[in-house]
């Protein structure tokens, strides 16, 4: 049904091919393929489609709220006042192309690895995960200052990142929601003797082969700096099949930004 609804789309959105042959003539010949900006999905809802066909896996994103709240200490403010459990918690799922792919109206094509909003007439509903609502809570909640409500965090993951990944919402959520319980990082991490603490530093390798070697798949992991300049393990991620369950081989290296030895803080 999915495939008759996407074949559809793309007879639908030849016209637009052509108008777009003028600009980029690879747009016409590589239609499954290529790039397509937000405005003009947007604009032509029916290449929401197309996109999806073309995402072959997904970034499962965790961050570790100790290094969030010592970069931006400013910025940083827990759920509800309250110190959260010392454990990850999930930034978001994100969609990515196999390959990275200058676009129609992007000449950038660092930016254009991955889709993201997707399709703007399909906003986040809560009351369609509402089932998952206490679970999100306690595992997706934001530590932003700036947008305190955790509702509004999922929305713009929602709306950036899940319009793209081909699930529908409570889909969407799960498969988020599910790959960090069957993956404890602070479990695996800690099982290999990496565990928060404001003095020990660590081999970034050690983590690495941690989550390897309980997962089968090796992770990127990302870095920040404290107010004293220390490196921190600020976000992990893992790659995913496009199904959102199981680890893949990353096709790219994502973001790093860390140096060899990190450290992982209590807070
Ligand atoms: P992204 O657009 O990279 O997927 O998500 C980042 C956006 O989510 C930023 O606008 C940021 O302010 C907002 N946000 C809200 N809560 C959080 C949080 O707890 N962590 C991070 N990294 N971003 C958050």
């Amino acid at each position: 049904m999915k495939l008759l609804y996407c074949s559809l789309a793309a007879v639908l959105v030849l016209p637009l091919a052509l108008a777009g042959a003028a600009a980029d003539f690879d747009f016409f010949f590589h239609v499954q393929q290529v790039t397509v900006d937000p405005i003009i999905v947007t604009l032509y809802p029916p290449v929401a489609c197309i996109i999806t066909q073309r995402v072959r896996w997904l970034v499962a994103s965790v961050q570790w709220p100790g290094s969030y709240c010592d970069t931006r200490a400013d910025r940083c403010c827990y759920p509800g006042n309250q110190k959260p459990a010392a454990d990850f918690t999930i930034h978001g799922l994100w969609p990515n192309y196999a390959d990275c792919r200058r676009g129609l109206l992007t000449p950038d094509a660092a930016t254009r690895c991955w889709p993201d909003y997707c399709n703007a007439t399909d906003p986040l509903n809560t009351s369609l995960i509402k089932d998952l609502e206490s679970d999100l809570l306690r595992n997706w909640g934001t530590l932003s200052c700036r947008n305190r409500n955790a509702t509004a965090f999922w929305s713009h993951q929602w709306r950036r990142h899940g319009t793209c990944s081909g699930m529908d919402q409570h889909a969407y959520f799960r498969a988020a929601l599910d790959f960090k319980a069957r993956f404890n990082l602070t479990r695996i991490l800690a099982d290999a003797g990496v565990a928060p603490s404001r003095n020990e530093t660590y081999l970034l390798s050690s983590i690495e082969d941690a989550v390897t070697k309980a997962t089968g798949s090796a992770p990127s992991v990302e870095c920040n700096r404290n107010g004293r300049d220390e490196m921190e393990l600020y976000q992990v991620f893992q790659c995913v099949g496009r199904d959102g369950r199981s680890p893949v081989h990353c096709p790219r290296r994502l973001e790093s930004r860390c140096t060899d030895k990190v450290k992982f803080p209590a807070f």
